[in-house]
């Protein structure tokens, strides 16, 4: 049995999980995984460690594979588990599954546990419960330093650091940051039961979050008022129609780009112009836009990293709040839910910007103004909840460990802001703009790159593209003859 190549994860979410749970497939050597996370469970982290109820997945469960060799296994375990019986809920009429987005995240950790040990290769993947905070290499290795556990070294490492946690942003000050009245991470379980029943509510924001957020308070029967605002008022789109009506099944995507983008100039404007004029040929054939714009969602990962630097800073500035609300839909209970709310008057959606937070002892004071008004109407609420969304920008800057990789050169942000410079491999590009075929970096750190490695099948696929490449290197490390080091855990 050749020495097992070791593999270190930084992030221990759907990334990790995928990407671990597919190589031990995937590799006819043995590899030592060891994933990085301080959470409790490897899988859950920040979308699926949620435990409200009301919080469900963004698609029908089909679409949410970690192995798209395997699709039908998240399938498989929903009937297994008889999720059905616990949550008589999540079936629509013509049978699609929402499923809870906690019962995702034991759907998760469970794979990854069935995966900790396969007796076919001596793969193994392990958790070390921590924080990563810096990263050297010395003889060779990368060695990752935790916060309490010391180092983990590796050959290769990988960097699965997902999303930055929601945080506070302008016009909210400093101070509010430990203002309890006002919710920062509406993302954290449990957050919102201490939101009285009768708090006066503003959720700011009006995406996926903010449904969420206002689908709990309508299940608790809130009766202080919820005003959701955001500065377009736009809200997510339904889920399509064949997708309502149809009986399931097994969802595919798109791989080939379509012929009305292909044959338009690569340009962001006149990407959209083709799309919206295919939107109408459709229309004028009894069709609707979801079929227009699904596939173009399907092969952004192809479409995108050709685009210059100032096309994809002209997307993210005009368009990409149109993409967004157009790709991420409803789950079609907290669609109901929250619409029959809104008909009774105890939730109002509006179309306003947030100008001024006022933390005053008897109320948080608020300026709101339309979007052509200077200055706005001063309300007052108890409670104020952000859901502004992931400033996925500035995940670097609150992360030890990426502030470290940038300090050290071994990773160099992305033009546009998001993420990182990879290879069509997901290998970092080093300083000097050198792919190292030893450090990765997969999912939302890599959005910059590829325009949309979010959602879970696009994570999943997005690592099943770079798996023959990044075996090839684990290849070439176990051929090498290297010491096996002791991991300098306690
Ligand atoms: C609220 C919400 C709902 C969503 N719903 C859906 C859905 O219904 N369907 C769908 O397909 N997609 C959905 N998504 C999108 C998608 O699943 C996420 O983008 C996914 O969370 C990305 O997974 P990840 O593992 O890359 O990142 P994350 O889930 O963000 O996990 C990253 C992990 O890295 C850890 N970490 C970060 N830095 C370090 C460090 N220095 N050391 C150790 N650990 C570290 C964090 O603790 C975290 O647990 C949703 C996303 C959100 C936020």
């Amino acid at each position: 049995m050749p020495a097992a190549a070791r593999v270190v994860v930084v992030g221990g979410g759907v990334s990790a999980a995928s990407f671990a749970v597919q190589l031990v497939r995937s590799s006819l050597t043995p590899v030592d995984i060891t994933i990085i996370e301080p959470r409790e469970h490897v899988g859950r982290g920040l979308a699926y460690s949620a435990t409200d109820p009301d919080h469900r997945l963004n698609a029908p469960l089909d679409v949410h594979w970690i192995d798209p060799q395997r699709p039908l296994e998240l399938r498989q375990w929903f009937e297994a588990a008889n999720v059905l019986h616990r949550d008589t809920g999540c079936r629509t009429a013509n049978g699609q599954v929402f499923l809870r987005r906690s019962d995702m995240g034991e759907y998760l950790s469970a794979k990854v546990q069935a995966h900790a040990s396969d007796a076919r290769t001596g793969s193994s993947i392990r958790h070390v419960r921590d924080t990563a905070i810096s990263v050297r290499i010395r003889d060779g290795l990368y060695r990752v330093t935790t916060e309490h556990h010391g180092d983990v070294a590796g050959e290769m490492l990988v960097i699965a650091t997902g999303n930055p946690v929601p945080s506070l942003r302008a016009p909210f000050r400093e101070e509010h940051r430990s203002d309890p009245r006002i919710i920062a991470n509406p993302l954290e379980p449990d957050c919102l039961h201490r939101i009285p029943q009768t708090a006066r509510v503003l959720v700011v924001g009006s995406g996926l979050t903010a449904l969420d957020i206002v689908s709990t308070l309508v299940r608790r029967d809130h009766r202080g008022g919820i005003l959701v605002v955001s500065r377009r008022g736009l809200k997510p789109q339904p889920q399509s129609p064949e997708t309502l009506q149809a009986p399931p099944r097994l969802p595919v995507l798109t791989t080939d780009v379509p012929g009305f983008i292909e044959s338009a100039p690569t340009r962001v404007g006149a990407w959209s112009a083709a799309l919206r004029k295919e939107i109408l040929r459709m229309a004028a054939q009894g069709q609707n836009w979801y079929q227009a714009f699904d596939p173009v969602r399907d092969v952004v990962w192809k479409l995108w990293p050709p685009l210059p630097t100032p096309e994809k800073l002209r997307f993210l500035r005009r368009l990409r709040v149109f993409y967004d609300v157009h790709r991420f839909r409803t789950p079609p209970m907290n669609e109901a839910m929250v619409a029959e709310a809104e008909r009774e008057g105890r939730v109002h959606y509006e179309k306003a910007t947030l100008r001024t937070v006022e933390a005053h002892a008897d109320a948080l004071k608020v300026e709101l103004s339309s979007a052509t008004a200077d200055s706005g109407k001063w309300h007052e609420f108890d409670l104020v909840v952000n859901c502004t969304g992931l400033d996925s920008g500035s995940a670097w800057r609150s992360n030890p460990l990426l502030h470290n990789l940038l300090e050290i050169g071994m990773v160099r942000l992305h033009p546009t802001g998001i993420g990182f410079e990879v290879s069509e491999h997901c290998e970092a590009l080093d300083a000097a703009g050198v792919p190292l075929p030893t450090l990765r970096v997969i999912g939302p750190p890599t959005a910059g790159a590829f325009g949309d490695p979010v959602a879970i099948p696009f994570i999943a696929n997005q690592v099943r593209r770079m798996l023959p490449h990044l075996l090839g290197t684990l290849q070439s490390i176990s051929l090498k003859d290297h010491t096996h080091e002791q991991y300098s855990i306690e």
